[in-house]
């Protein structure tokens, strides 16, 4: 901890993506936290982006889910923790007795810290003696995992962030890294800047904010990966680009994957061809990774998720084992994880297929070993139910029982509507979240209270293998408790002993020993060990630094750590050798057809975090993107009956919903791309996963969600709207609406198929104002004839509610009207504008929010643009400030620049 003037500021990690960026949070009192980048945390050296640096806006009790509750006939009554766990215990007791383990399941989190992770695969896999865990993090690593299985012998990523920096070349797969591990691309950017002649070539079907920075970007038809890297290899190969000597001594099967790679990847022209890119961009690529010796490329969950995505990683992997790129400073393949604590997940073997400390099931001296270190009474024996069969098996009632914990299922996983269905057939379900209202709380029979972020107490594992603590600095509110003191209360109950932890760093001491037992060369090596992370005292794992593994101890004591894995050549495999996988090339599993002619791809936006249930909170992230889209090219817009700026129906075999159709200028003809945050608590109808094929690579069992065949259709409606309401709404009558958290008020965006007759009657309905309020301060406007309406509604000159209504889309800047929320009277010219529909003030429409860090709108930006006459990112953000935190906005500045100045010169 560190002592600041008159507040302990605590030291912890950011609770998003797989960077896992050093925090320092400063408590000020009623729910007030100041936030900062931790300068001596080694992944970020101070930096946070723009989701960190609003980790303060979320901390609130708003929502929060504080009791443990029971569903009933009448709804959710609260309970004690004593009945609550006792309801679950008895039926789980019941089922196992009459249909076995396995008719039991935990659903779990990479947001759990690894204590809580390690707590719930002892349970199930060590005493109920079933494999039937598995992790969200199914949905977003696990074919890097088994792609690294393959290769190296162990679940390994090989190099550190410092690689990226130290790299001549930089190559990110399926990555928009600008916008969904920012600090990282901010290393990146760096680098280039100290550095011009470093390279970044993106592959990606999108033209995303990350291509700003590319030197070169192969925009590949989306699942076309392992085409591109076979033809790569057989490239690589063909002109001697080979490292014999390592590829001799180090490696075995390159024959075999070069006789599949020569099968149909041996002619460039054929694979531009394939992969749906020009051959002199193609041959760019192949020439400049043939030339460069220091080689990073990193690939996220444009590879991962795939119904071949393990396949993708190996062709990936392949082409630097190939030519030695790997166990040495600035080159290697680069798995970036996507959630928080993915990695620690893997090291306690929370995957439905893994043991704890990178064991493996179907080794019988593995589950030997562990059932003796645990002293465990019932050891699985073979792998559980990954995630999309797991509520498959719960639809057809082997599964009767199902945990989940801090994640929210029935938005996030394939065919999403499938999950509630299951959900609403099973005869227990238990959730633990932080929060009350979640779409999978809503299916639940028992709802138990977490601490959350801020209030937790454990470690991290970042996509270095970089293990930091996460601190409580807030009181844990009501009656909330961590996830391990959960379940181990729980394991007792059931009568398990080997749960009797009194402390977090218990769990942690633990962890640490097993990671260490039995590891040597001569026994059951694993080069995940941070034994010599065991033993410490409490006040040392309060105090742990940032520390990647392999973490051990010398014979003198000493704490060795490893940045870098494989630079002596060793791999994991028995004879020491890592392995080319021969990887043949298979398109998506559902192609396009005539009903569903477009390829759905999905992913995240800058701001957001998952299901939006921490990040929805923030006002400084709901505006960069607040509505759900569907982002697709113009001529298939047109060829579909849909218009920028208009509601859309977009539907798949599986499911169907609505978002607002937008151009952004990178989408290939024939695909889409759809955002995967809007649950049913921000929107009427924006669950992408309900769409989502659920399709999942054989190997690794990740689901497909960058390909599913789409069709889009108008979504016809009679009017558009917004409020602004500092009360909440409820809009269950509106044909579609989403939520956007305000400072201080909600806006809602709505469209209706319904005939208005009288604005006035149904607008104070809408906004809640009884008969009594009928004399309360009330600005109106209507346009009969036109079916324009807006409505103000105030309390001593306050502003309290507005809304307004149009047949088109030409309505007033919400930006502006947040504006008027902060004052705390209006002047006689805010109400003009009011009443005329547009701010009177010149600059008093910042329009939609760019930068999210310092709050500077498009308007502002653009305005300064012209009347300074700026040119470049720099002078924007000495101008106006935009740009000058984070960074996140870079890309877009960029855009606005050269927009504007195009402007100009028209
Ligand atoms: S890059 Fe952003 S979201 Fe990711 S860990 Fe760092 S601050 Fe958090």
């Amino acid at each position: 901890m560190i002592l600041s003037q008159a507040h302990f500021s605590v030291r912890t990690t950011c609770p998003y993506c797989g960077v896992g960026c050093g925090v320092k949070a400063t408590p000020k009192g009623d729910g007030v936290v100041d936030i900062a980048g931790d300068i001596d945390h080694p992944a970020n050296q101070g930096r946070l982006c723009v989701k960190g640096s609003a980790l303060g806006e979320t901390v609130s009790l708003d929502g929060r889910l504080l009791y443990p509750q029971v569903r009933d006939d009448d709804g959710l009554r609260r309970v004690s923790w004593d009945s609550a766990l006792d309801k679950i215990v008895a039926s789980w007791r019941a089922i196992i007795d009459e249909h076995g383990p396995d008719a039991v399941a935990l659903y779990v989190s990479g947001q759990l810290l690894t204590e809580d992770y390690y707590i719930a695969n002892k349970l199930m896999k060590g005493y109920v003696g079933s494999a039937n865990i598995d992790t969200n993090s199914r949905l977003c690593m696990s074919s890097a995992v088994a792609g690294h299985k393959r290769a190296f012998g162990e679940d390994l990523v090989p190099v550190c962030y410092d690689d990226l920096e130290l790299s001549d070349m930089v190559v990110l797969v399926g990555s928009n890294m600008a916008w969904c591990h920012p600090i990282l691309f901010q290393r990146i950017a760096r680098a280039k800047e100290n550095r011009p002649e470093m390279k970044l070539v993106v592959i990606d079907p999108r033209r995303s904010a990350t291509c700003e920075l590319a030197d070169l970007h192969l925009p590949i038809k989306p699942g076309t990966d392992v085409w591109l890297f076979n033809g790569l290899l057989s490239y690589l190969a063909r002109i001697g680009a080979v490292d014999p000597a390592f590829v001799g001594q180090h490696t075995n099967g390159l024959d075999a994957a070069l006789q599949t790679a020569n099968e149909d990847c041996s002619d460039p022209a054929a694979v531009a061809k394939i992969c749906r890119i020009e051959l002199p961009a193609l041959m760019e690529f192949y020439e400049s990774f043939a030339a460069t010796a220091k080689i990073i490329t990193a690939f996220s969950m444009g590879v991962n998720q795939s119904s071949a995505g393990t396949d993708k990683v190996n062709s990936i992997i392949n082409c630097h084992l190939i030519g030695g790129r790997i166990g040495k400073p600035g080159m290697g393949p680069f798995s970036i994880t996507g959630q928080p604590n993915a990695m620690g997940g893997r090291e306690v073997g929370g995957l439905a297929n893994m043991l704890a400390a990178h064991m493996e099931l179907d080794r019988a001296d593995h589950r030997d070993l562990l059932q003796t270190f645990w002293d465990a009474p019932r050891m699985a024996d073979r792998p559980g139910l990954k995630a999309v069969d797991l509520f498959h098996a719960i639809e057809a009632g082997t599964v009767k029982a199902v945990w989940i914990i801090a994640t929210n299922p029935v938005v996030s996983l394939p065919d999403a509507d499938q999950v509630k269905r299951a959900l609403a057939k099973c005869e227990l379900v238990v959730a633990t979240d932080i929060m009350q209202n979640t779409d999978t709380n809503a299916c639940a029979h028992v709802l138990l209270p977490a601490l959350g972020w801020g209030e937790k107490d454990g470690t991290v594992t970042n996509s270095e293998r970089r293990v930091s603590r996460q601190r409580a600095f807030l009181p844990a509110p009501g009656e909330a408790r961590p996830d391990w003191q959960i379940l181990c209360d729980f394991a007792q109950r059931m009568g398990y002993t080997g749960f009797d932890f009194s402390s977090v760093h218990q769990v942690f001491d633990e962890h640490a020993r097993l990671s260490g037992h039995r590891n040597t060369a001569d026994d059951m090596p694993r080069a995940f060990d941070m034994s010599g992370l065991a033993g410490l005292s409490r006040s040392d794992y309060d105090g742990l630094q940032p520390t990647q593994w392999p973490a051990r101890r010398d014979a003198s004591g000493q704490l060795r750590i490893t940045e870098r894995l494989f630079e002596d050549g060793r791999f994991a495999h028995a004879d020491g050798k890592a392995r080319f996988v021969a990887t043949s090339p298979r398109a998506p599993a559902n192609a396009v057809s005539q009903d569903y002619p477009l390829a759905l791809n999905t992913g995240r936006v800058r701001d957001q975090w998952h299901t939006m249930t921490r990040t929805g909170k923030s006002p400084k992230l709901a505006d960069h993107v607040a509505e759900c889209f569907i982002d697709m090219h113009p001529q298939d817009a047109l060829l579909h009956g849909v218009r920028a700026g208009e509601l859309a129906r977009v539907s798949t075999r599986w499911g169907a919903m609505v978002a607002r159709v937008q151009h952004g200028g990178g989408i290939a003809r024939g695909d889409v791309f759809v955002p995967i945050h809007w649950s049913g608590q921000t929107a009427s109808d924006a669950r992408v996963g309900a769409l989502v094929n659920p399709v999942v690579d054989p190997v690794s069992g990740e689901p497909e969600f960058k390909h599913t065949p789409v069709r889009v259709e108008q979504f016809r409606v009679s009017w558009h709207g917004f409020i602004l309401s500092r009360a909440e709404l409820d809009l269950d009558s509106i044909a579609h609406w989403t939520r956007i958290q305000g400072r201080e008020f909600a806006r809602y965006e709505l469209a209706g198929r319904n005939t208005i007759a009288d604005f006035g009657t149904w607008a104070r309905s809408l906004l809640g104002l009884a008969d009594t309020d009928a004399d309360a301060d009330w600005i109106e406007y209507e346009d009969r004839s036109a079916g324009v309406y807006r409505a103000v509604h105030l309390v001593d000159d306050r502003i309290v509610q507005c809304i307004f209504l149009s047949p088109r889309q030409d309505m007033p800047s919400r930006a502006w009207l947040a504006g008027l929320f902060a004052k705390e009277r209006l002047s006689e010219v805010d109400r003009v504008g009011l009443l005329v529909g547009q701010p009177v003030e010149k600059g008093a429409d910042a329009g939609p929010t760019v930068c999210s860090c310092f709050g500077v709108g498009r308007n502002t930006i653009c305005e300064a643009i012209r009347t300074q006459n700026l040119h470049s990112v720099q002078q924007v953000t000495a101008c106006v400030k935009a740009g000058g935190n984070c960074g996140s906005c870079v890309p877009e500045i960029k855009q606005l620049l050269a927009l504007t100045r195009a402007e100009a010169a028209a």
